[in-house]
């Protein structure tokens, strides 16, 4: 396959993606098997019971080697299930990266606790290890750890902390599912782990979450917190816990909808094959960009163990100083004219958002950031530095779900293309180097 030599498709040129892949993007997979699956739940009118979400749970615990996965509505409610797990209650504190989705934390604020945010590291966009222990005080209960868009956390020396401050390791595993850390699972090297099965995630069911664990009073309490029906004193070895069975300790209802259920069972079923022709794929558009000026790979070293599970939102870090300072903004604009896909952005950095600064949610009359503390500990704007610089040389990459080279060499023509010809892009750069943030990745 020859490279593509011509003008920039933005100034003129003729694109270097010529190859339309209809399918390409297309995620999940759904086929009659998922069908049948939700209508036997349908047809058996029990959308509300948990007999499918029970074998799930066991399939999905065999998946990971552990000992238990309990089902939930959704990965927010698996991650608020994990915090009372750990006992996050009243005046504590947890550690999180503030490049993360909401989910990964505030749901502390309703347990009585608050979240105190740390750095990532730019190269994984993965909590810092290093920014994590000045930040420890006798209130920090968990630290949550997100596996931010496919790429493993460094977790053994985050559990090396953890284990030196007798501090919880919550494993935010959204983005992640079968990724490996140094070959071991993600998800089981903490404490606990939740994961949103959103139908935008990479194990896709809808509106569903797990949380695994092989901690057993971590598990029980989990059941208490959300999950009433199953919370009976003589299934239950927590004796603390057996006074309250039969009626939910939180006060919530976190079912998992069957049908959902019903979806995550086939999609497991098929997930090992299909991500490893995701791995392939991915693998396939890092290494022939390898050395380009101006990209760099958002993927563990090679050799490490390591890998992406499902890419889930696949990043790409950009590198404005290979090319004098064109901005990425003006970058993504010259690659996706040229048919590739290219957006910059990625979650928003949370300790700036006016909830974690100034809203009173429960009527403390004061921010409840601080209310559910004895000290301020707001992090105002230039407090991370990392994260703050990072969030604008991130940019999504397209998210191949098939291995065909032809189109994937398109894609990264497309890329090398622009770098190339960078200079010619310098006099039209009119951005003024801000890249907007969402606080979401995805609207589905
Ligand atoms: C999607 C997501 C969640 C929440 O999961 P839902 O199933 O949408 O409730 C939590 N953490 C991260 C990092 C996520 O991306």
């Amino acid at each position: 396959m020859t490279e593509v030599k011509s003008k920039l498709a933005l100034l003129g040129g003729s694109k270097a993606v010529t190859q339309q892949e209809r399918d390409m993007f297309t995620w999940p997979i759904i086929t009659r098997e998922d069908e049948k699956g939700v209508l036997d739940v349908l047809h058996k009118r029990s959308m509300s019971g948990s007999d499918v979400t029970k074998e799930f749970e066991k399939e999905f615990a065999a998946w990971q080697g552990v000992k238990y996965a309990l089902g939930s509505s959704c990965g927010t409610a698996s991650l608020h299930s994990a915090m009372f797990g750990c006992k996050v209650g009243i005046g504590d504190e947890i550690i999180c990266p503030s490049l993360t989705y909401w989910a990964s934390c505030l749901q502390a604020f309703s347990l009585g606790a608050t979240i105190v945010f740390a750095e990532v590291e730019p190269h994984s966009l993965c909590l810092d290890p290093k920014d994590i222990e000045h930040r420890i005080t006798p209130r920090t209960k968990a630290i949550v750890v997100v596996h931010y868009c496919g790429y493993p956390a460094d977790m053994d020396p985050i559990m090396a902390i953890a284990r030196k401050h007798n501090v919880k390791v919550i494993e935010d595993v959204s983005h992640a599912h079968g990724a490996l850390y140094k070959g071991r699972r993600v998800g089981t090297i903490g404490d606990v782990a939740g994961y949103s099965l959103m139908s935008g995630k990479s194990l896709a069911a809808g509106e569903a979450g797990i949380l695994t664990t092989n901690d057993t009073e971590i598990y029980e309490r989990a059941i208490a917190f959300g999950l009433y029906e199953r919370y009976e004193a003589d299934a239950i070895q927590t004796e603390a816990l057996k006074p309250f069975a039969g009626l939910p300790m939180g006060g919530y209802k976190y079912r998992m909808h069957q049908m959902s259920a019903a979806v995550a069972r086939v999609q497991l079923k098929h997930y090992d094959a299909r991500i490893a022709e995701i791995q392939k794929s991915m693998n396939m558009f890092w290494d022939l960009l390898e050395g380009v000026p101006g990209v760099q790979a958002h993927r563990p070293p090679k050799g490490s163990g390591s890998t992406m599970g499902g890419w889930y939102a696949a990043r790409g870090l950009y590198k404005p100083e290979a090319l004098e300072g064109l901005s990425l903004r003006r970058f993504a604009e010259a690659v996706m004219a040229e048919g590739a896909k290219c957006s910059p952005g990625c979650n928003a950095p949370l300790h700036l958002h006016p909830l974690l600064n100034t809203c009173d949610v429960y009527g403390h009359g004061k921010p409840t950031r601080i209310a559910n503390s004895d000290r301020d500990l707001r992090q105002p704007k230039g407090s991370l530095p990392v994260t703050e610089e990072v969030v604008g040389r991130v940019y999504s990459i397209p998210w191949l779900k098939h291995y065909r080279p032809n189109y994937i060499k398109q894609q990264v023509n497309a890329y090398k293309k622009v770098s190339r010809h960078y200079k010619e892009l310098l006099a039209g750069d009119t951005d003024k180097g801000v890249v907007e943030v969402a606080y979401h990745l995805s609207r589905r």
